[in-house]
C-alpha cells in the first residue's frame, strides 16, 4: 500500500477555550506523527480548503454562511461547540483535506490516504454545528467520492461516541453504508442497535453499542461477527475510517479501555477488507481521542497498518481475563435487527 498523509500545522490555529479536550495541542500530535512519516520517506500534502459546492453536498446553504459569518470572531455555536478567529477557515481545511483523501485513494489501486484533521466531524449534523464538530468531514468525503462515480461507499465508525451526524445524513441512502461501534447510553444519545437506517436506506445503518467498560475482546468480537461480515456483503467502492480515539483506556471522555494495538488491528482488518473488495482503496479521517500520548500511540499504529496492508502487525491483542460479555450482547442485538438484511 502507498500512504499519503493529509495533514497542515495550521489545525493548531482552531482555539478551544482554555481547559476544552478539543485542544490545539491535539494538532501538534498529529505534526509529529506526519513528520515520523515524511522522515520514513512517506508522503505528506497540505491540504486545500473544501469548496462550498462539496459542503453543500451533506450541509445547508444557510448552515454553511451561519459558519462563514464566525470568521475573525469567537463564538459558541453549541453547549460545547466554539469557535476562535481562525476557526472558519481550519474548518475548511479538515473538510478539503477529508476530500483530498478521497480524491487521493479514488484515482488509483492500492493506495490509502489519512486525514489528521481538526476540528473533528461526525456530530456535525446538515443544519447545525454540535460536539466540537462543525463540518462533517467524513460525510463530505463521502459524499465526495459518489460525485467521483463511487456506486457503493461504506463507512466504519470507531470514535467512542456515536456518528449521529454521519448516520442522519445517510440514513435514507443505500448507497452509503454507515457502521459504529460505540459506548451506549452516552453522548450524543442515538446510536441504538433498532436503528438501522430508513425506507431505501433501511438496512445500511449498523450500530454496535457497547455498555461502558469494553475491552479489546469485546470489539474483536463486533468486528468478526458484525462490522467485517456487513462491510463485505455491501462490496463497497472505498472504505472510509471515522479514526477517533476515544475508546483508548487512556481517553479521559471515554470510559472504554482500548490498547493502542487494538486501534492497529482494527484498521488492520478494514484495510485487509479493502484489499478484497476494492483494490485497497482505504481513506481515514480522525475524529476525536483526548489523551495527547493515546492520540499519538494510536494513530502510529494506524500509519503502520494503512501502510503495510494486511501484512501489519500487530493482530488483536491476546484476550485478557476479562470476558467479552458487553461484546456479545452488542452482537446479539445488532443481529437480531440486522437480520432482514445481512447474512450474519
Ligand atoms: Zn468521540
Amino acid at each position: 500500500m502507498s500512504l499519503i498523509i493529509f495533514s497542515t500545522e495550521r489545525f493548531a490555529e482552531h482555539q478551544t477555550p482554555p481547559g476544552h479536550p478539543e485542544a490545539p495541542e491535539r494538532a501538534e500530535v498529529m505534526d509529529t506523527v506526519a513528520a515520523e512519516w515524511r522522515r520514513q520517506g512517506g508522503e505528506v500534502v497540505s491540504p486545500t480548503a473544501a469548496t462550498r459546492d462539496q459542503l453543500a453536498r451533506v450541509h445547508d446553504a444557510a448552515y454553511l454562511s451561519r459558519v462563514a459569518a464566525t470568521a475573525g470572531k469567537a463564538v459558541a455555536l453549541d453547549a460545547d461547540t466554539y469557535t476562535s478567529p481562525a476557526t472558519a477557515e481550519i474548518a475548511l481545511l479538515a473538510a478539503g483535506a477529508a476530500v483530498a483523501a478521497v480524491e487521493r485513494v479514488m484515482g488509483r489501486s492500492r493506495a490509502s490516504a489519512l486525514a489528521l484533521v481538526r476540528p473533528p466531524g461526525h456530530h456535525a449534523e446538515r443544519d447545525r454545528a454540535m460536539g466540537f464538530c462543525l463540518y462533517n468531514n467524513v460525510a463530505v468525503a463521502a459524499a465526495h467520492a459518489r460525485a467521483l462515480g463511487a456506486t457503493r461507499v461504506a463507512i466504519v465508525d470507531y470514535d467512542v461516541h456515536h456518528g449521529n451526524g454521519t448516520q442522519h445524513l445517510f440514513e435514507r441512502d443505500a448507497h452509503v453504508l454507515y457502521v459504529s461501534t460505540h459506548q451506549y447510553p452516552y453522548y450524543p444519545g442515538t446510536g441504538a442497535a433498532g436503528e438501522v437506517g430508513e425506507r431505501q436506506g433501511a438496512g445500511f445503518t449498523v450500530n454496535l453499542p457497547l455498555e461502558v467498560g469494553a475491552v479489546d475482546e469485546d470489539y474483536r468480537l463486533a468486528f468478526a461477527e458484525v462490522v467485517l461480515p456487513v462491510v463485505r456483503q455491501f462490496r463497497p467502492d472505498l472504505i472510509l475510517l471515522s479514526a477517533g480515539f476515544d475508546a483508548h483506556e487512556r481517553d479521559p471522555l471515554g470510559g472504554m479501555r482500548l490498547t493502542t494495538p487494538a486501534f492497529a488491528a482494527m484498521t488492520r482488518e478494514l484495510v485487509a477488507v479493502a484489499e478484497d473488495c476494492c483494490r485497497g482503496r482505504i481513506a481515514a479521517v480522525t475524529e476525536g481521542g483526548y489523551d495527547l500520548r493515546a492520540l499519538g500511540g494510536s494513530l502510529r499504529a494506524v500509519v503502520g497498518a494503512l501502510a503495510n496492508g494486511r501484512s501489519a502487525r500487530p493482530d488483536w491483542p491476546a484476550a485478557g481475563r476479562i470476558a467479552p460479555s458487553r461484546g456479545q450482547a452488542s452482537v446479539a442485538a445488532a443481529k437480531k435487527a440486522l437480520s432482514p438484511y445481512w447474512r450474519l
